[in-house]
């Protein structure tokens, strides 16, 4: 039988306490990545998604890899929303707060016209969701039209979805696996 999302996350999931600081409990998807069954078992659901998506947008850095599978299965293009000081000038950039700490995220202003693009925006966790509404506030700012957002994992404690809904209330979200 072929397997889920969430009996591949339960199965593969790293989970490291108090890393990358105290207090954090961190899930680690790599081993779900790394494994045939389980990466096709994410990609499959994903690759569903947002049918009138022409582009598919990955955050730093496992967002990457989803991300460019899930482009290839619906036969759209990909872009790698990075951190910062990754990319050369000219970029656009967001400063937004995580879970532990600020980062800044970027994409190119210019050679990639996202104006009128529907996109599909993916991460592997959402924890407090400062992360997704950066990101999706990035692309609106360059003006593609964020048509749906997903992500593997969603940590509920941590409201990530209230604060999405909140903030990018025209925005679907989903999550392959909620715990
Ligand atoms: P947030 O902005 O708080 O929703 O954080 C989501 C981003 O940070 C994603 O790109 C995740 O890879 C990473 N992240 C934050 N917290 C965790 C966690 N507890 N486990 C795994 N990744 C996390």
């Amino acid at each position: 039988m072929t397997e889920s999302a969430a009996q591949a996350v339960e199965r593969l999931t790293r989970w490291a306490p108090d890393f990358p600081v105290p207090g954090v409990r961190f899930a680690d998807l790599t081993p779900v990545f790394a494994d045939a069954a389980g990466f096709d078992a994410l990609v499959r659901p994903l690759a569903e998604l947002a049918p009138d998506a022409d582009v598919v947008a990955g955050i730093d850095a496992r967002g990457f890899l989803i991300g460019g599978a899930v482009a290839v299965a619906k036969r759209c293009g990909v872009l790698a929303v990075r951190k910062s000081g990754k990319l050369p000038p000219p970029v656009i950039a967001r400063q937004y707060a995580l879970e532990y700490g600020t980062a800044t995220l970027e994409i190119p202003a210019d050679g990639v016209d996202l104006r009128g693009r529907k996109v599909l925006l993916l991460d592997d966790v959402l924890a407090t969701g400062g992360t997704l509404v950066a990101a999706a506030e990035l692309l609106t700012d360059a003006g593609a039209e964020v048509v749906a957002l997903a992500v593997v994992l969603e940590l509920n404690a941590l409201a990530g979805r209230e604060k999405v809904e909140r903030e990018l209330p025209s925005m679907p979200l989903r999550s392959l696996v909620q715990i």
